[in-house]
């Protein structure tokens, strides 16, 4: 797949990798964990000029490429996740503007969240409503020159530290009771609060928001009365090959590693890799990174040439790139051996942070509702 890439890109591919290696990985190592996003990873991510392809040139970004949002994953979340994560947050908080915003909308955001200057958020979740999105309870009551919004968010990355984020909420329509529609909510706003800080296994900025007559004035409606679902699946689209590709850059890491490791490691007067239970894994890694390489470059491609089934192929590279990685990240604790899972060494820290992989931007077993549902339908107008 990688012959496939345009020079521009693999040169942007090459930047990724400078930038993770020169600077993300000494800012990993003086921040250590975290749970919010301090303005020296703030900085140094603004600095990068990287959040550049989230968003289309018009307004202060590169273009918009779903092949340059992988690289830049595969690069960060190999180095320091929540690098990662607030980059994956500025794309989910913000393409849903470059899909449904009004002009006027994308002039007053979007340059500011493509120079890094602010920092976004996707607040879909609820306590009530996680793989089934349809399940929102959160409420956006329509007052004429504003909606009342009432309701509570749960699981939502970048939430502490996000200066404003897009909000998903039920507003009723008399022939449509269900439904949903997107605003744009600014952290300056009366009513948007952060509920709870959660504490997750691995480093993440993560919270529960409860919005209690938050007053979103009707021009930060995006898109149309009962848009929203539609918008949240278009955003989630996109998206989701990309977090293949993060999960990518940890396998890569846990390779590179265990390669390091085995041969440095002496047992039985020879060092580990010598034993073929050891080098097997080592080959089985690297298979299994190559297939999922080729899977997350392949969706990426084919989203960026409009291809109609880029949604599929979106879901196969999730599933398949997050439940490899988790494997070789599992085989490579296992090289390591009581190092493996000695608090604080690396594949020990990629192992906490593979595993929410797998279940954000929809679990595994919802991207095989989807895989599965597309064969049916394709295979159902193949009949036809
Ligand atoms: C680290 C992390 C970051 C997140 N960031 C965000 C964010 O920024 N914004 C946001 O809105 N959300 C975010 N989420 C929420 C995330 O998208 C949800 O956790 C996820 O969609 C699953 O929902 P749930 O946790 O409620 O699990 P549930 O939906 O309750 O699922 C529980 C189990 O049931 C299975 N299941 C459910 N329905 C089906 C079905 N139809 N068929 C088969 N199996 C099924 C699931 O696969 C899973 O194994 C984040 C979550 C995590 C862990």
């Amino acid at each position: 797949m990688e012959h496939l890439l345009s020079k521009e890109d693999l040169d942007f591919r090459a930047r990724c990798q400078a930038y993770a290696r020169d600077e993300l990985r000494p800012l990993a190592k003086q921040l250590g964990e975290i749970d919010d996003v301090p303005e020296a990873l703030r900085t140094s991510l603004r600095d990068s000029g990287l959040y550049g392809p989230l968003y289309p040139k018009a307004f202060g970004g590169q273009g918009l490429s779903a092949v340059r949002i992988c690289l830049a994953r595969e690069a960060m979340a190999g180095v320091f996740a929540p690098a990662d994560t607030t980059y994956a947050m500025q794309g989910l908080g913000g393409y849903p503007i470059v899909l449904a915003g009004s002009e006027e909308q994308k002039q007053r955001f979007l340059p500011e969240l493509a120079a890094g200057r602010r920092l976004t958020t996707f607040c879909l979740t609820e306590p009530e409503a996680g793989s089934d999105v349809s399940a929102l309870q959160t409420t956006a009551m329509d007052a004429g020159d504003h909606f009342v919004v009432n309701g509570r968010k749960r699981f939502i990355s970048n939430g502490f530290s996000a200066d404003m984020g897009i909000l998903f909420a039920r507003t009723p329509l008399a022939d449509k009771p269900n439904a949903i529609s997107a605003f744009i909510v600014e952290k300056s706003m009366a009513g948007w609060n952060v509920d709870k800080r959660l504490a997750l296994m691995a480093s993440h900025d993560i919270v529960a928001f409860e919005i209690k007559d938050l007053r979103v004035p009707r021009t930060h409606l995006l898109g149309p009365v009962g848009g929203g679902f539609k918008l949240a699946m278009q955003t989630l689209d996109l998206m989701r090959m990309s977090v293949g590709a993060a999960a990518l850059g940890m396998a890569q890491t846990a390779l590179t590693e265990s390669l390091r490791y085995s041969q440095a490691r002496v047992q039985f007067g020879q060092p580990i890799v010598a034993f073929q239970s050891t080098a097997f894994k080592l080959a089985d890694m690297a298979v299994e990174i190559e297939a999922a390489r080729g899977l997350v470059y392949r969706a990426a491609l084919k989203k960026d040439r409009g291809a109609a089934d880029a949604s599929y192929h979106s879901s196969i590279a999730k599933l398949y790139a997050t439940e490899a990685a988790f494997r070789c990240i599992d085989q490579a604790v296992q090289i390591h051996g009581g190092v493996g899972v000695l608090r604080g060494s690396t594949v020990e820290r990629l192992y906490r942070e593979i595993r929410p992989l797998r279940v954000y931007e929809g679990t595994t077993e919802i991207q095989k509702v989807i895989i599965a549902n597309h064969l049916l339908k394709a295979e159902k107008q193949k009949r036809k």
